[in-house]
């Protein structure tokens, strides 16, 4: 039982330590620029290796701009009492992202236009943008709005500024044995929202800092980023060395209790695509796979035809189809240490699964080489899972061939991943196996 006990709390602890990072970050009003993302960027440092991009404002893109950068220190709607009913300083949802600066005085009616509630849920605050159309609104409780006369006068302030500045994103590269790579990427541009994505953010960190203590054959590149411009301005900055991007995922929504939901890969049956779904139907949870669409995350610009990288995307619940979606409800209660914490086993796991799903190449095709001479089923002991182990021996010398990878092989056998592997590198350390070639450039 102890052992037990002790494992449920290994489990437990990357995901207390997940949530306490989010926390850490969750009243950061972040935007797709500015001093949030900087100072988001700067927190993720402590952790992990993290090199800060500043591209500036007016930089060509692919077919976009880099905007203006935005800042924002107050804002507020005042009444006739002079008394705060809108206030930037309890949620920064409060402002529509990227809102122009305003110092005013109106009427209730002249205000309406530049309100956003949710009637349908009347105590959210819903999370609006507008970074490419010059304008400015608050986001309230359908409640308060319920509240305002459209007679009274009020004092509408917002203590904003865009101005020439710059993109920030952050990079950390991990080097591998090779220097063909896995890109991890997520979207860092949300105020206090916490499923989207301060869980993407977290899970990223995280994961970059088991990774440095893990030797891989893989490099690995992380990037936070903020959504749809970021991964344009990556993507036009870095074009030399796509070509190394072997697999990758975007990271969002990795927070809450749903089930797990795999977007595929554009081209639909990456090695990626076949890792993810493995290692999810080997958690043996409820759990759900789709086909690319060019709808989502930023995996849209990485499976843009132009590149078309062998990139998904796994998620929790996915975006949009959670109630507290981009609403003051994505809060510290949505996202828990547990499924934070699962959520980041799964990745390593997928991660474990992509560094061992090779392809083998024998050096004794022709009939089976003699094990009994070179003393394998010794060097394998008497225990009971012997004869396993001796099936996939035969699994593994027979396939091979270059073509298959472990994976390939595990669905051919009904043997486990783990116990190919295994087997697979004990052959190759009696030379009876060559690792492929492509793995073993550098
Ligand atoms: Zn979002």
């Amino acid at each position: 039982m102890a052992s037990v006990d002790r494992l449920e709390a290994d489990k437990e602890a990357p995901g207390l330590g997940m949530h306490a990072f989010i926390a850490d970050l969750y009243p950061i009003c972040r935007s797709i620029t500015g001093d949030g993302v900087r100072k988001t960027l700067r927190r993720i440092q402590a952790h992990i290796p993290l090199r800060i991009h500043e591209v500036p404002t007016g930089t060509r893109v692919l077919d976009w701009t880099v905007p203006k950068e935005w800042n924002i220190r107050d804002a507020y709607i005042k009444d006739e009492r002079g008394e705060r009913i809108v206030d930037f300083q309890e949620s920064n949802l409060h402002v529509v992202n990227y809102s122009v600066p305003v110092e005013k005085t109106m009427t209730g009616e002249e205000l309406k236009s530049h309100l956003h509630t949710l009637p349908d849920q009347p105590d959210r605050i819903p999370y609006r943008t507008s970074y490419y159309n010059r304008t400015w609104g608050f986001c309230l409780r359908h409640r308060s709005l319920e509240k305002l006369s459209p007679q009274k006068t009020y004092e509408v302030c917002i203590d904003s500024s865009l101005e020439e500045g710059a993109l920030s994103y952050g990079e950390c590269y991990l080097p591998g044995e090779t220097d063909q790579e896995v890109l991890l990427s997520c979207h860092s541009c949300h105020p206090s929202l916490c499923n989207d994505n301060l869980s993407g953010i977290a899970l990223c960190t995280f994961l970059a800092d088991w990774l440095q203590e893990q030797n891989t054959r893989y490099s690995y590149r992380f990037l936070f980023i903020p959504g749809t411009i970021g991964s344009i301005t990556w993507l036009a900055r870095s074009e030399d060395i796509l070509d190394s991007i072997q697999h990758g995922l975007v990271v969002a929504c990795v927070g809450d209790d749903g089930d797990f939901h795999y977007k595929r890969t554009r081209r639909g049956d990456a090695e990626i695509d076949r890792v993810v779904e493995h290692v999810l139907a080997a958690s043996e949870q409820e759990f759900d796979v789709r086909d690319f669409t060019p709808y989502g995350y930023d995996e849209r610009q990485y499976c843009s035809p132009g590149f078309n990288l062998p990139v998904g995307s796994l998620t929790r619940t996915p975006h949009g189809r959670f109630p507290e979606y981009h609403t003051s409800a994505d809060d510290l209660d949505l996202v828990t240490p547990e499924a934070l914490g699962e959520s980041l086993e799964i990745y390593k796991r997928a991660v474990q699964v992509l560094e061992k799903n090779r392809t083998y190449v024998s050096t004794n095709p022709k009939g089976e080489p003699q094990l009994g001479r070179r003393g394998l089923y010794r060097a394998m002991g008497g225990h009971q899972d012997t004869e396993e182990k001796q099936m996939a021996m035969l699994w593994v010398l027979n396939l091979a061939d270059g073509e298959h990878t472990l994976l390939d092989m595990a669905k051919r056998s009904g043997i486990s991943v783990d116990t190919l592997q295994t087997v697979a590198e004990i052959l190759y350390r009696h030379d009876l196996l060559e690792h492929d070639r492509e793995a073993t450039t550098s």
